[in-house]
């Protein structure tokens, strides 16, 4: 009998790294979860704790990791993903994105394993190219609130290729694009989050800048099925995956509160420092290569959300506590 493919998952106690254990192991694989849980959370993993096939390793990946035995697939997903979140975090976002992309790269190469890296939409930074095609280089500013993890992940794609060229690893880089779903934390600071809680809460909904800037939101479960046909594809990418329907924050906003029937008011704030005005995948290639595209209208899978929040809003005070139990464990052992 052939044995298990092994698939290592950074971040995979996160918002996505965790519904891609979910998608590995379902599809009878073994999974090992790497994850600090800085921003991750065990409650998005405390399902698969158990599973013979699953194991967590609590551990930073920015810190170099030994595994023993075989490893045929590496995700490198793990970062601070929300803009609140890198800046609260800015020098583990850069080290994550470089340190860490290094040190997976490194298994990746002992271990002969295909890797995939989480890159993002943020690498165009405040585009001027619109809708945004892999072949734009973007327009980003390094030293910008934002550049630490626009910066940390245009490194993280550099050093891909590199080992890709010099050390000839099979490597894939994906271009995420606005994503959400169950599993965000509810006080993350992204739109869609953010907006959900206030409608939840009866709050004004808080719009930044005139809410003329606009975004493309794509479903988790769309977005994890575009990340598996790339990793078994022909592919090495760059490659968006997102959703090209497209929305200003403004139209998102009175989409939310039309589909909670809350009576939440719209207040307007200032929009923060080099938010980019427009966003949306150009998905040509995904289509071509990978006959993918997405599934879930925003309408859709904003229901599934906000019904799933409405019955998580504790949810993250839970985790805190389950997050200091393990630091003990991990502190004593
Ligand atoms: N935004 C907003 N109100 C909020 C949170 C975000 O108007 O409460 C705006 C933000 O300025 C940006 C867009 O929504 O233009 C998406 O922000 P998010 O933080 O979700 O992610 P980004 O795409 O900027 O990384």
């Amino acid at each position: 009998m052939s044995r298990k493919k092994v698939v290592v998952i950074t971040g995979g106690a996160g918002f996505l790294g965790s519904h891609l254990c979910d998608r590995f192991i379902e599809d009878g694989n073994r999974v090992i979860c790497i994850d600090n849980l800085i921003t991750g959370s065990m409650k998005n993993i405390s399902h698969l704790m158990g599973n013979k096939d699953f194991e967590f390793i609590k551990h930073d990946i920015s810190r170099e990791v030994q595994l023993a035995g075989p490893v045929d697939y590496i995700l490198h997903f793990a970062s601070p993903a929300s803009p609140v979140d890198y800046l609260n975090y800015p020098i583990p976002t850069l080290k994550v994105g470089s340190l860490g992309a290094h040190n997976t790269l490194g298994l990746a190469k002992l271990k002969k394993a295909t890797y995939l890296v989480a890159s993002t939409s943020e690498v165009y930074g405040d585009p001027q190219v619109h809708p945004q095609k892999e072949t734009y280089w973007g327009h980003v500013n390094p030293v910008g609130p934002r550049g630490v993890y626009d910066e940390a992940k245009r490194f993280s794609e550099a050093i891909t290729m590199a080992y890709r060229t010099y050390h000839k690893i099979n490597t894939k880089i994906v271009r995420i694009f606005n994503t959400y779903g169950p599993r965000m934390r509810i006080k993350d600071g992204r739109v869609v989050p953010n907006f959900i809680y206030q409608v939840l809460h009866g709050e004004p909904l808080t719009v930044y800048g005139n809410g003329k800037q606009t975004r493309s939101f794509c479903f988790y479960s769309d977005l994890i099925e575009g990340i598996v046909r790339l990793l078994y594809s022909e592919l090495s990418g760059p490659v968006n995956i997102g959703n090209p329907d497209e929305f200003t924050i403004l139209e998102f906003a009175r989409m939310v509160i039309a589909a909670s029937g809350s009576k939440s008011k719209i207040v307007f704030k200032p929009l923060p420092k080099d938010d980019p005005k427009q966003r949306r995948p150009h998905i040509g290639l995904a289509r071509k290569h990978l006959k993918w595209s997405p599934k879930v209208k925003l309408a859709e899978g904003l229901g599934i959300t906000m019904d799933w929040f409405s019955r998580n809003l504790d949810r993250d005070k839970e985790s805190a506590a389950i997050r200091e139990a393990v630091e003990q464990v991990a502190l004593v052992s």
